[in-house]
């Protein structure tokens, strides 16, 4: 990859592609990797190890092939319900019609509905609302009785066998990590996947849970939280805090809160995730449309646009490229909206660094607000960024300056994490045994793909560790207390 027309053609915003049926293809994996998607979700809800092992195998034969690295995310399923079988696997329920959620997994009725969640009948009260298909059927619960509720249909529609329920009005007993979403997650660490994400997440403590799952069976892979409930949506502060990012999971979102209230709340999510400066993802149904056409709404067009405007790190695709007819189109289209609408807000000067909570060391912090103003000031070609972490890079991200932000390093795993940075291109990297060394490679790599060119300035951010001691060198780890301006040389 890397010549300066293929990073001037992806977004800064970064594109999530879920694999499908559509997609597991290692040619269409690479097909979407050049066309600009930068990580790739694994639906674990939809698809245990067996299922997602061969696509981790291909993604990173794609990786090695193309040169670039490229992002793995297993999306754990969570406490999610789903109905048991309908009578004939699907069912119009019209307004006003009664309905029966029973206990165990046996109906004996058309009108008797099961679920996968044994204690559902215990926890409805009556006045709650039970939502189905997405949302687009509501029934009320009317009557408690000893081994069933009585509800009505508020909202007539169709319901099928196996779809979820979203029950807003319930503070769910479920575990937030169920037998087998552990399972997952201890698979997820052992295949070296890059970040895993729990779905419905009600509280700081279940992210902190998972992060230990990973962390005992090896993986370091960063914690992302999807926020897709009302509990979550009141612990939202504390919640982004306790995780290494966030994705705006606005399928069940839509149903747990008022849909009209969404788009207020992935603002809001997304300012948070800001402050705290955690990468935040918007996903579901961001080209819906693109399932069965090659074109897209004018809506979903501004819906993508918008998100880029709110401050989004990254857009997500998850049936369009999964399942969708048009896989390819969709991400090209993705990055042709965030694109547009990155120029139309390019110029803008670096934002401070405002986390109540900062994680970066200060002198870093200092170094990172620097270099980015520097680069700025002085219309830099690019900001060049060693690495070893990528908390450094993530800082320069979190900036959203629009001088092109180069993160190197020597560890894969960094290089991947990167992958979900706004604005940061990845690039793998030979060790450099100082910083001059460091200097002469971006001097050369910047004329090499024709980022920058003779006289030109580039912003280099290195620690003093480069030039030290082995002693000195593990102390001052992760520390960058180095910027350079530099005069490109050319060859
Ligand atoms: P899901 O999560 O696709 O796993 O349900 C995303 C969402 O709810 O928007
Ligand atoms: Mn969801």
């Amino acid at each position: 990859m890397f010549t300066s027309t293929e990073i001037r053609g992806r977004a800064r915003t970064k594109i999530i592609a879920t694999l499908g049926p559509a997609s597991s293809d290692p040619k269409m994996i690479a097909a979407l990797a050049r066309a600009g998607a930068d990580v790739f979700r694994l639906n674990m809800a939809h698809g245990g190890p067996e299922e997602q092992q061969p696509k981790v195998d291909a993604i990173r034969a794609v990786s090695e092939e193309i040169d670039l690295p490229l992002g793995i995310l297993a999306d754990l399923g969570g406490p999610k319900i789903r109905l048991g079988d309908v009578e004939g696997d699907r069912m119009l329920c019209e307004t006003d019609a009664e309905f029966f959620f029973v206990e165990g997994d046996v109906s004996s009725a058309p009108n008797e509905l099961t679920c996968t969640y044994e204690p559902l009948v215990e926890e409805l009260s009556v006045g709650d609302m039970v939502m189905l298909a997405d949302g687009t059927v509501s029934m009320r619960v009317e009557q408690k009785l000893a081994d069933r509720v009585r509800t009505r249909v508020i909202q007539r529609g169709v319901i099928r066998s196996r779809q979820g329920i979203n029950l807003p009005d319930v503070r769910l007993s479920a575990p937030a990590i169920s037998v087998v979403d552990h399972q997952h997650a201890l698979w997820a660490a052992k295949a070296g996947v890059d970040f895993v994400s729990l779905s419905f997440v009600r509280a700081p403590d279940e992210v902190r849970a998972l992060r230990d799952i990973l962390r005992s069976a090896g993986s370091k892979a960063p914690v992302v939280s999807k926020i897709e409930k009302r509990e979550a949506i009141e612990r939202l502060d504390e919640i982004i805090e306790a995780s290494d990012a966030v994705m705006v999971a606005r399928g069940d979102l839509g149903v747990e809160i008022d849909v009209a209230q969404m788009p207020v709340e992935q603002k809001r999510i997304v300012n948070t995730c800001h402050r705290y400066q955690k990468p935040a993802i918007i996903a579901t149904q961001m080209l819906d449309s693109m399932h069965e056409s090659t074109r897209p709404k004018r809506s979903e067009v501004t819906d993508v646009a918008n998100a880029v405007l709110d401050g989004a790190d990254a857009c997500m695709l998850s049936g369009e490229t999964a399942i969708g007819k048009y896989p390819l189109e969709a991400v090209q289209m993705m990055n042709r909206i965030c694109l547009a609408i990155e120029e139309s807000i390019a110029g803008r000067p670096p934002k401070a660094d405002a986390n109540p909570k900062p994680t970066l060391h200060p002198i870093t912090r200092a170094v990172v607000q620097g270099a980015g103003e520097m680069a700025y000031s002085l219309k830099a070609k690019l900001v060049f960024c060693a690495s070893h972490s990528g908390a450094t890079a993530l800082g320069l991200s979190q900036q959203r300056s629009f001088v092109p932000t180069i993160g190197v390093s020597t560890s894969e795993k960094t290089l991947r994490k990167m992958s979900l940075y706004w604005g940061v291109t990845p690039l793998r990297h030979a060790p450099a045994q100082d910083m001059q060394q460091l200097i002469r490679h971006a001097d050369r790599w910047a004329c090499s793909v024709g980022l920058a060119k003779k006289g030109d300035r580039i912003v280099i951010v290195g620690g003093s560790h480069l030039a030290a001691g082995p002693e000195q060198k593990e102390m001052a780890r992760g520390v960058h207390d180095i910027v350079i301006v530099h005069e490109v040389e050319g060859e």
